[in-house]
């Protein structure tokens, strides 16, 4: 079977190195996003520039959005010049953002009205797994849609699963998020104890990655945070949007998340304080200042 043109919309710290990958494995590729500096950079690469969501949507049988929150991919599906005023019958939209399940299964439920086919397929493995191309990637929808859209999934993941039906994707990434989230801001109060107790942090990261609390977080982020070095990487403000999509959905579904909760506040005084710019693992800063250490700045 031919390969179908790719529509990509959102361009950013993920986006971007994805639909790179799509190009490099041989897809036509038409991108649109608000900002014109990562549309140029695909251009250059051979992509084709879409005007609007619209207009990329009626250009691509497959389409893609990548952006950063639900008002967004409201706005790019459902607004004025969006996808929806332009796909066509029979093609195929892939949710990669990470969003509200809520918004997830409405949008299944106009492509069942509209003919065409949906899935949400948020990922996680940061900008290192999008431009290595080895995502987790968490699917909500039909199992036929997800059987013929393995091809392009598996040129941007390596641990695909469908979940469920439409919305079980981004339930899973909101799991996802509790736990991580959970674990930086762990690490973030046992460096700060072991390194105000006077031992040095990077000792901490090193002994613990062997033991029972080894994980991905200590892996990916233990000796970035021992050396205060807070560059994104996953922004704190997108972690906090992460939190704000789980406990949501833990008033939804009737499960108290107090664990969740509190890391969610966390994060929400790291936006307040002018740090959502900083990676996740910039938690740690908020730690020292309530413990009177003098944390770094990204660099
Ligand atoms: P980002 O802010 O770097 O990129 C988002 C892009 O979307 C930007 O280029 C922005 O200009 C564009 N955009 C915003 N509104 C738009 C609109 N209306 N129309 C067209 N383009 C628009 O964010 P990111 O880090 O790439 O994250 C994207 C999504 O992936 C988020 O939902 C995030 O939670 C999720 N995610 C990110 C990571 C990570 O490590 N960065 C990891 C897993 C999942």
């Amino acid at each position: 079977m031919p390969k179908p043109v790719v529509g990509f919309i959102g361009l950013g710290i993920m986006g971007r190195p994805m639909a790179i990958r799509l190009l490099e494995a041989g897809y036509e590729l038409v991108v649109y996003d608000i900002d014109s500096k990562p549309e140029e950079a695909l251009v250059a690469r051979s992509a084709e520039r879409g005007v609007s969501p619209k207009d990329v949507a009626s250009r691509a049988r497959v389409i893609i959005t990548m952006l950063p929150d639900t008002q967004d991919v409201e706005q790019v599906v459902f607004g004025l010049e969006g996808v929806l005023g332009g796909i066509q019958e029979g093609s195929t939209l892939i949710d990669m953002s990470t969003i509200s399940p809520l918004m997830a299964k409405r949008i299944a439920e106009t492509a069942a009205n509209a003919g065409f086919e949906a899935l949400d397929a948020p990922v996680s493995g940061g900008d290192v797994g999008a431009q290595k191309g080895t995502l987790s990637i968490m699917v909500g929808g039909k199992q036929e849609t997800f059987d013929t859209m393995l091809p392009i999934l598996r040129v941007l993941g390596k641990n695909i699963v469908l979940c469920g039906e439409n919305g079980a994707g981004q339930i899973v990434k909101a799991c996802n998020q509790i736990l991580v989230g959970v674990t930086i801001a762990g690490l973030a109060e046992a460096l700060t104890l072991g390194s105000k107790a006077g031992v040095d942090p990077a000792k901490i990261v090193q002994v613990l990655s062997g033991g029972l609390a080894r994980c991905g977080v200590l892996e990916n982020r233990g000796m970035r945070m021992a050396e205060g070095d807070f560059e994104p990487g996953f922004r704190c403000r997108l972690h906090y949007k992460d939190l704000r999509i789980a406990i949501s959905a833990g008033q939804d579904y009737g499960v108290s998340l107090s664990v969740t909760a509190i890391v969610h506040e966390m994060f929400k005084e790291m936006v307040l304080s002018g740090r959502g710019e900083y990676d996740h693992s910039g938690l740690l800063s908020l730690v020292q200042d309530r413990a009177s250490i003098n944390a770094r700045k990204p660099r």
